[in-house]
C-alpha cells in the first residue's frame, strides 16, 4: 500500500541525490572547522540569505534557541507571537535554557503582528519591569495557515525595532515557501532582519538540519552558544552534503507543494461536512474542520489510515491539518479526496 502522509513536510525522505552526495562527502571535525562540505554549506546558506555567515545546527529549535540566547542575557524579554512555533511548540526552551522572559502579544490570522501591538509591548526603563531585547516573527507562519509575512512587514518590524534599540529575530523554518509564494528573492525576506534559521529538513526534504545565518560577528558567538547547547558536531559533513543538494535541488520545486494544497482545500471545500476557509490557502499548509453530525475524529483518521492516508488532528474539537511536500502528487490528492469523500458519504 503506498502511504500518503500529509502530517508534515517533515516526514519527507531525502532524494537519491541527497544519498548519492552523503555517500561522497569530504568530512573533517567541525568543531575545529575542518569539514569542507559544512563550511560549503555554510557559505552556501550565508549567500542565499544574504548575510555574512551562517552556522550549522541540528534543528529548527536549535536555530531559534542558539539565536534567542546568543542575542539576549537572562531577564532579558522577547516580544513574540501568541501563535508562534518559539513560543507554543518548543518546549519552552528560551525560559527553560535562558532566563529570557517570552512577552506574547496576538498574532493576526495571516501571521503578521499589529505594528500598534508591537510598539505597545515594548517595555521603558522602569526598574520593575523586565528589559526588552529581542522580536521575533516567523514566516511562513506554522500555526497561521502557513501564511508568508512580506519583505514590506517585515521591513517595518525592522524599523520599529531599529528605532528602539532592539533586534529581529525571524524563524523563518520555511523562509523559501514564503519567498515562493510572494514570488520574491528570499534575501527581500532577510534583508533586514538580525538572524534568520531555516529548515532543511522540511519541504527541503533534508534528514537534518537548519541553518543560523547573521553578521559574522553574531554568528562567532551563535557558535559558542551552539557548543553550551552540546550542539557541536564532529563529521557534520553527512548531514551537510545533504543539506547542500536540498539548496541546489529542493527549492524550485515549492510551488508544486502550493498548487497540490490548494488543489486539496478546493476539494475539501466540497465535501459536505468539512469546512474551510479558502482566503486562508497560501502555501503548503492547511487547516479545516469536521462538523459534528457526522464521523467522529477517531473514525475520521481511522478509515483514511486504512488506506494509507495520514492527516493530524492539530486541535479539539475536529481541526485537522495537512501538509503538502516531496513525494506527494497530484494524484495523491485526488485520491485522499476520494477517501475522504467516500467516508463522509458512508452511512
Ligand atoms: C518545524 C518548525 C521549527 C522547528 O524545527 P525542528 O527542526 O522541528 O526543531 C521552528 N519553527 C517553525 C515555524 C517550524 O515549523
Amino acid at each position: 500500500m503506498t502511504v500518503i502522509d500529509l502530517r508534515s513536510d517533515t516526514v519527507t525522505l531525502p532524494t537519491d541525490a541527497m544519498r548519492q552526495a552523503i555517500f561522497d562527502a569530504e568530512l573533517g571535525d567541525d568543531v575545529f572547522s575542518d569539514d569542507p562540505t559544512v563550511n560549503r554549506l555554510e557559505e552556501m546558506a550565508a549567500d542565499r540569505m544574504g548575510k555574512e555567515a551562517a552556522v550549522l545546527v541540528p534543528s529548527g529549535t536549535m536555530g531559534n534557541l542558539v539565536s534567542v540566547l546568543t542575542h539576549c542575557a537572562r531577564g532579558e524579554e522577547a516580544i513574540l507571537g501568541d501563535r508562534a512555533h518559539m513560543f507554543l511548540n518548543e518546549a519552552g526552551g528560551m525560559s527553560a535554557l535562558g532566563g529570557v522572559h517570552p512577552h506574547t502579544v496576538a498574532n493576526q490570522a495571516d501571521g503578521t503582528i499589529d505594528l500598534g501591538v508591537i510598539e505597545g509591548a515594548i517595555r521603558g526603563g522602569n526598574l520593575h519591569w523586565p528589559r526588552t531585547r529581542l522580536i521575533c516573527l516567523e514566516n511562513t507562519h506554522n500555526n497561521c495557515n502557513g501564511s508568508p509575512l512580506t519583505p514590506e512587514y517585515t521591513d517595518s518590524v525592522a524599523a520599529l525595532a531599529g528605532d528602539n534599540g532592539l533586534l529581529l529575530h525571524l524563524d523563518g523554518a520555511r523562509i523559501f515557501n514564503a519567498a515562493v509564494a510572494l514570488g520574491v528573492d528570499v534575501k527581500d525576506l532577510t534583508r533586514s532582519v538580525d538572524s534568520v534559521q531555516f529548515c532543511l529538513s522540511k519541504g527541503l526534504s533534508a534528514p537534518v538540519g537548519s541553518l543560523v545565518c547573521g553578521t559574522g560577528e553574531f554568528i562567532a558567538e551563535a557558535r559558542r552558544t551552539r557548543k553550551v547547547l552540546g550542539g557541536g558536531m564532529r563529521q557534520a559533513g553527512i548531514i551537510a552534503a545533504a543539506g547542500i543538494k536540498a539548496l541546489e535541488d529542493m527549492t524550485g520545486r515549492l510551488a508544486e507543494d502550493h498548487a497540490n494544497a490548494r488543489r486539496l482545500a478546493e476539494g475539501i471545500s466540497q465535501i459536505d461536512g468539512l469546512s474551510i476557509d479558502m482566503a486562508n490557502v497560501h502555501t503548503n499548509i492547511i487547516y479545516f474542520d469536521l462538523a459534528a453530525g457526522h464521523v467522529t475524529v477517531e473514525q475520521f483518521l481511522a478509515q483514511l489510515a486504512e488506506k494509507g492516508i495520514k492527516l493530524l488532528c492539530i486541535a479539539k474539537p475536529a481541526h485537522f491539518r495537512a501538509v503538502t511536500h516531496y513525494g506527494i502528487e497530484e494524484k495523491d490528492i485526488d485520491e485522499t479526496l476520494k477517501a475522504i469523500t467516500e467516508l463522509m458519504n458512508r452511512p
